[in-house]
């Protein structure tokens, strides 16, 4: 049994106005669907980024992997690196930016040849992956500061969300998130206000939830400086601080007085980036994401990596939708160190590509669908409706300051805002 044909679709879904320190979303989120067939009529699916960047290189990539077993995951990879090089992780000085296209490439694949493997022996994947270390993954509420609705897009309703502007409005978020999806922990995306008002709607969060995990991310936002003078207000508020600056060297400078664990999906973002990483002890807290650590192999590679080095795992997300929350939840569930209740936009997302639609999230955690594979099939006439949908929105790059000059024409979205 062999590959036998490989597809790759762009879609487009609809996104709320939500606002983070490069600007605000566009009213679609870009994404690509992959599927895997063999020659027996198997398909895999896979879920990536839907920029045109990412589309050349998956349809680059396709044909070449016709042929292939899908247990073959080594020459998988070595057909993957033939497009970008084979150099990356062993370099001694790592860029900034990590390999995030060969990663993401490799991951997109990688993951619909793991869901065949699974349809192939009737097991979860999961299972393939090593079993269950845990029954079912968190998720945390993830609030965002936001707009009523879209400025340029008045063919569209309102979002049942509402306005998020004020401490008290994003106190009604996170109850409505709470009650929808029982959450246990709160993330709040930051960047976008002063940082001292932030720190206010934590407050007002901290109190209308006492108990709850907090988080904050304002996305490389502030400097040194101002989170040295912002850290005292976090006492008793934060579980971990996630990404307070833009850069590796600066993270490890904010360790040098932080009181409380750094989180990253920023600066730590490639294997490579790990021996930095450990020698300046700049994270504490890595959030992986399959879709650019190379798949869900490498997310289980990094877990363990930072077991060795006492550092914390996570996970960090983009807009997607259900083929990635099943991927995610499946290496969530066999990742031994799972430390912390992993981000989702799921509840931000209200179409679906996946047969039965959306995946219901309850008391803040998802069992990985039982199989076999991923335990997802692909609505087709969704996919069609939402590949018309990416066919006419007229967005080929995700550009959230292009958006923010809509409402504010002299915005730069520059970091560090504050
Ligand atoms: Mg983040």
């Amino acid at each position: 049994m062999r590959i036998a044909d490989v597809r790759v679709t762009a879609i487009a879904f609809r996104d709320p106005p939500l606002l983070n320190v490069s600007g605000v979303h566009e009213p679609w989120a870009l994404r690509s669907i992959i599927e895997v067939e063999t020659d027996n009529g198997l398909v895999g699916l896979g879920e990536s980024y839907g920029e045109d960047e990412t589309l050349a290189n998956l349809n680059a990539i396709a044909p070449t992997l016709v042929g292939l077993d899908p247990f073959d995951l080594n020459t998988l990879t070595r057909a993957v690196y033939a497009r970008f090089g084979d150099e990356g992780d062993v370099q001694k000085t790592f860029p900034p930016q990590g390999d995030k296209a060969r990663a993401s490439a490799l991951a997109a694949f990688e993951v619909a040849f793991l869901d065949l493997q699974g349809r192939l022996t009737g097991r979860p994947v999961y299972e393939i992956l090593g079993g269950l270390a845990r029954e079912r993954v968190s998720y945390s509420a993830y609030l965002f500061y936001k707009f009523a609705r879209h400025r340029d897009d008045p063919g569209y309703a309102p979002d049942p969300w509402g306005e998020a502007l004020t401490h008290e409005q994003m106190v009604a978020q996170a109850r409505r998130m709470v009650d929808l999806y029982g959450f246990g922990s709160i993330k709040l995306k930051a960047g976008v206000f002063e940082p001292d008002f932030e720190v206010e709607t934590l407050r007002a969060l901290r109190e209308a939830f006492p108990g709850y995990p907090l988080r904050i991310d304002p996305n490389g936002g502030w400097t040194v400086e101002t989170t040295r003078r912002l850290m005292p207000k976090f006492a008793g508020l934060l579980e971990y601080l996630e990404d307070p600056v833009n850069s590796l060297a600066e993270m490890g400078e904010v360790a040098k007085f932080s009181t409380h664990p750094l989180a990253t999906n920023m600066v730590t973002i490639a294997f490579g980036h790990i021996p930095e990483t450990v020698r300046l002890n700049a994270v504490q807290v890595i959030l992986s994401d399959h879709h650019y650590w190379g798949g869900l192999r490498a997310t289980q590679q990094l877990a363990h990596i930072g077991r060795v080095f006492g550092i914390g795992v996570s996970m960090h997300s983009n807009s997607h939708l259900g083929i990635s929350l099943a991927a995610m939840t499946h290496v969530g569930a066999a990742i031994p160190n799972l430390a912390y209740a992993c981000d989702t936009h799921y509840p931000w997302q209200e179409d679906e590509v996946i047969e039965g639609g959306k995946m219901r999230i309850e008391n803040g955690s998802l069992a990985p669908p039982p199989g076999p594979g991923l335990g997802v099939t692909l609505d087709r006439r969704e996919l069609a409706r939402l590949h018309e949908n990416w066919r006419t929105c007229g967005i080929r790059k995700r550009d959230d300051a292009k958006e923010m000059r809509k409402y504010q024409p002299d915005w730069s979205g520059r970091r560090p805002r504050f």
